[in-house]
């Protein structure tokens, strides 16, 4: 969403402390518009992502890929045919081949764009009931209890094993399901400490670990 500036300056008289503010008002503006929408390259070209119309992102490029310093990239649109890799700037004045035509080359970069979306995304998978109670036992000294969970889209079980003196120390055991793997969490106290030995066993293979 485009973020409106609805502040007047206060003194019409203070005209040059408001058009400072104007101006860093306008480059605010223009800095949190390239923190959402960053300019990105595929194959050294940049390339925009921008709204057009109800929520629909759209990508504009290629951007002109030539250096004008050391640090500053022209970033002018490039003109072209469509279907054609012939490219030109107009700002420099380049002339350039690109790897793909115009058409190919926007629909990679919108493939990519989308790709660096999805990866900014969390993950969620609700194929079995997150964080349910599956089992759970104790006795004067000690307390145990099942969770199922997932991590990564992969089931696990978690087994907590509690002491329960005051300390109330704990070390749990993810038996990965999909893995077919036993870790532990080494912030805890190792299972060591309270365990002699583990024993699992998956569909296709027994774990074995033994505590000395
Ligand atoms: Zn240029």
């Amino acid at each position: 969403m485009p973020i409106l500036n609805t502040k007047l300056p206060r003194y019409n008289s203070a005209g040059e402390a408001a058009r400072r503010e104007q101006m860093r008002n306008a480059d605010l503006d223009r800095i949190e518009k390239n923190k959402k929408f960053p300019t990105f390259f595929v194959k050294q070209y940049g390339f925009r992502p921008y709204f057009s119309g109800h929520d629909v992102i759209n990508i504009k490029g290629p951007l002109c890929p030539r250096y004008l310093t050391k640090e500053r990239q022209c970033l002018a649109e490039l003109s072209g045919e469509i279907i054609s890799t012939k490219a030109h700037c107009e700002v420099c004045d380049g002339n350039f081949d690109m790897p793909h035509n115009f058409e190919d080359f926007r629909r990679l970069a919108h493939k990519a764009y989308q790709g660096y979306l999805n990866s900014q995304t969390q993950l969620i998978t609700l194929d079995i009931p997150f964080e349910a109670i599956k089992a759970e036992s104790e006795d004067e000294t000690r307390k145990i209890k099942i969770v199922w969970s997932q991590k990564d889209g992969r089931n696990q079980a978690i087994i907590y094993l509690i002491r329960k003196d005051k300390t109330g120390a704990k070390s749990h055991i993810f038996a990965d399901l999909d893995r077919e793997e036993i870790r532990y969490d080494s912030s805890d106290i190792p299972p060591g400490e309270i365990l002699a030995k583990i024993k699992t066993e998956f569909k296709t293979k027994n774990i074995n670990i033994e505590f000395k």
